[in-house]
Parts: C-alpha cells; structure tokens; sequence
C-alpha cells in the first residue's frame, strides 16, 4: 500500500477514519451518518476492515456486483498481462484495441438476436446518458427530429448525472442540482405489494392505460424512449407482473418509441440469466450493463444496441459522444476473464440456487407482523418493512436499522433503500454464508416493533 508523507503504511483505522473525514467527499453520504467502515481486503464472499473485523459482503460490495467473489487471482493476472502490453490507447475515431473488439464480440454473441453493436462507458449513469443520446440520435437520423422526451418511472434509480439522475425516482438525486434535463416524464412503477396504487385494478391494466395516456398528452411524436429495470432494484427487488414487460412493449412499439432496459443490476447472472429483459419479454432496444461485466475489478459499462440503431447513430458525423476511458483495454481484458469465471464455474446456475436458499430461509421472516413481502429474483432479495401491515404503511427507519444491526451484531453487510433490506451477494456464496445472512435477518427482524 502507498503511503502519503506522513501516514504511516500500515496506519491505524483511527486514523484512517479521521482522514478520511477530513479529505474524502463521500457520494451519497447523508451528513448524520458519519460512521466509516475501511474495507482493506476480500476474498470470496468475505471481507475485512482495518480493524481486523470480518464481514459477510450479502451485498456485492454494497453496491449490487461482486458477480465472481472478492480477489481472484485470474482477474488480477488478467489486468496486469494487458497492462504490461499495452495500458491503454483512445478507442475515439478510428482507433481501437484487441480486448474491447473481443469483449464486443463476446457480448454480441451473449445479447439477444439482433443486438450486435456495443458501446462501452465507465459505468451505469454514463451508459443510460448514451442510451438516451443513442435514442435522440436514431430519431434525428430517421427524420423525427422532435422525438426527445424520455418516460422513466418513479421509483427507479439509474444513475446520477444529469440525464441518468432526472430519469430517476430518488428525489435526493435531484434536489438542489436543477434545473434537470428537460422533457423526461416518469409514470408508475409495478409495485404489485402496493395494491393501493393502482385504484382496485390490477396493476398492469392500471399501468397500461396510464401509459397510453401519457403518450397521448405527450404526443407519440415527441417521445424517444422509455427506460426501465426489468426488475426494479433501488424501489426495493421488485420483478413486475409476467404480463408487465410485453404489454408494455407492445404499447410502446405501436407508437415507434424504443425501449431502454437498465440492467446496470440485472445482467451477467444476477438473476440466473445473462439478461433478465430476455426473460421477461422487454425486447429492447438497447441493453444498458455495468457492474457484474467485471465483478467491480474495474470500472467498465457496456450498452448494447440493436442493430438498426447502431447504424443509424454511426452513419453520417457519427456518434459524437464517448469518454476518454471508452472501450479501455485493461477494463476490457478483465471483464473477459471475469465471463470466462461466469462460465467455467456455473454462476449462471448458482445465482438461481441462492435464490432458492434465500426462499427457504427466509420464509420465518414473512410471518412477523413488521414484514411486508419477502421478494427474491434469482441472488438478490428485498424485505419490505411495515409499520402496519393492512395499510402497508412502510416502516421507514426500520430498514436502516435492520441494516446497521447487521452489521454491528453479525458483521453482514446489507443495503436499505426506504423500508426495504436488500440482499445481492457474490454469486459463490456458500450454501453455510447464505443461511447464515437469512439467519441473522431472521433474528434482527423479529426484534423489530
Ligand atoms: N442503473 C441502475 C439500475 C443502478 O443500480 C445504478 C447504480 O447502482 C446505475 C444505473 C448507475 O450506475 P453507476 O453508479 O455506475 O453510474
């Protein structure tokens, strides 16, 4: 490890707190939480903090990833063999590298039928601003210069710049930083816990006609896209009903209006599947990905564009848009290796084992009076927390309670958004680790009141 001038190599985690207070601007830091965790080392679904305390990561490096587990040595190998050819070369113009063209191929061949173009980002936020770029572009080329306006949902998260972070649900990504980007538009999310959203109907014909409306208010001919995450990941874990996504889809494609599947979460195995808006009959469009393509080893996004688009916003001037780090090749070299463990060790499979394992274990949970719904979507999982359980009222400082006791009682790392605990571990998690996370989530929801 580095040092800086005057902090000692191995320095104490006291110290490393105090500094980190007095230098580092966290992202999404609330200003009373000024507890610090220094995670120093992984290795599987384990990891240890500079205290020496070890931890159960039940949350992909508290940020929905870790699809291959903590410190593998072939990802490492991979990094540094490309590293000492050839770091890295711009991917602008008419440029390129062996890794990125490979990854491309790869990712083309894993995508569903006609998805053969890539476009790689650093992550989530910039490879939704590129989608929704690539959407405006196609329009433009086609002659439909009005088509701007993009329908999100509420609820959602995808991302935090300014085009990813107005498209979002979460008010504190906006709040404070306006004006957003102008003409997005968000609508209901499926939330079929939520009865009381949807005015006695069920939840799709209700999100069916509401879409239909807005699209009518907004004029089919000025709307680009839509944009959703087959299964919604910051609202909680919550997949939609079967016949959501293809209705949906059917609507939108009756209107000429693409759709933009987020699966910055979903994808490369999260839910059992190498793209979960296959399965669930989003037919997309485009396929924006990140975290899982490299298990977190490095930054690295990739959208996936349906063929006729890709030739759309590459005709002409071209697709004027893309960052320095596009395409990089040690990024790119790693999320090859990071496939290759994907494949070789069946984490496809596993990711719907743990599923099962977290149904099972579980399901004590569903009976306590402060649990609303226990949802599981492959190897993640959300727990929705209620004051009361007729009005499903949410429990709101619940979850961050649950959260933090976790940690703090059975050192297990878990993530709460709103009323809801969500688990998304590495995908080799032990059959012992998972009942384990279950238990303890058992035992610290049944102390709630
Ligand atoms: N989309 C979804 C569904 C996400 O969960 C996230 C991040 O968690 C993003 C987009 C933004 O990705 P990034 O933080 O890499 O910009």
């Amino acid at each position: 490890m580095a040092a800086s001038a005057d902090l000692p190599i191995q320095a104490p985690a006291s110290e490393l707190k105090d500094r980190d207070r007095k230098y580092v601007i966290h992202p999404h830091q609330r200003a009373d939480r000024d507890e610090r965790h220094i995670i120093v080392r992984g290795k599987g679904s384990t990891v240890w903090d500079a205290e020496g305390n070890e931890y159960l990561d039940a949350m992909g490096s508290a940020n929905w990833m870790g699809q291959v587990g903590h410190a593998r040595p072939e990802l490492a190998e991979a990094a540094a063999e490309q590293m000492a050819e050839l770091q890295y070369f711009t991917g602008f113009d008419v440029y390129s590298n062996e890794p990125s063209i490979r990854l491309a191929e790869r990712l083309a061949g894993l995508a569903p039928e006609g998805i053969d173009r890539v476009f790689f980002t650093n992550g989530g936020s910039e490879g939704v601003d590129s989608a929704f770029k690539a959407a405006r572009l196609f329009h433009f080329r086609r002659g439909e210069p009005d088509r701007t306006w993009i329908i999100s949902r509420r609820l959602a998260y995808h991302g935090c710049t300014y085009g990813s972070g107005t498209a979002s649900g979460f008010d504190l990504v906006q709040h404070g930083f306006g004006p957003n980007l102008p003409n997005v538009e968000k609508v209901t999310p499926p939330l079929p816990f939520h009865s009381e959203l949807y005015g006695g109907q069920h939840p799709t014909d209700f999100l069916v006609n509401e879409l239909e409306q807005t699209i009518e208010r907004i004029g089919a001919g000025n709307i680009a896209a839509m944009i959703g995450e087959p299964v919604m990941g910051g609202a909680g874990v919550v997949p939609p009903p079967d016949d959501y996504w293809p209705r949906i889809r059917e609507v939108l494609s009756a209107h000429g209006i693409l759709l933009i599947a987020d699966e910055v979460v979903t994808s490369y195995g999260r839910t059992g599947v190498w793209f979960e808006s296959q399965r669930r009959g989003m037919n997309a469009d485009i396929i924006v990905t990140s975290k899982g393509l490299t298990s977190g080893y490095m930054p690295l996004g990739a959208v996936l564009i349906r063929n006729g688009i890709a030739d759309a916003i590459t005709e002409a001037e071209g697709f004027f848009h893309g960052h320095t780090y596009f395409g990089h090749p040690v990024a790119c070299a790693v999320a090859m290796a990071n496939l290759d463990v994907l494949e070789r060790e069946g984490l496809l499979d596993r990711a719907k084992q743990i599923g099962e394992w977290f149904e099972a274990d579980l399901a004590p949970a569903r009976e306590f009076p402060t649990v609303g719904e226990v949802r599981v979507a492959g190897a993640t999982a959300g727990i929705e927390l209620v004051a009361d359980r007729q009005s499903r009222e949410p429990l709101l400082a619940g979850a961050a309670a649950v959260s933090a006791e976790l940690r703090r009682a059975h050192h297990v790392i878990v993530r709460d958004y709103n009323a809801t605990v969500v688990l998304a571990p590495p995908l080799v998690l032990e059959r012992s680790q998972a009942r384990q996370i279950s238990e303890a989530i058992v035992e610290v929801v049944s102390r709630l009141r």
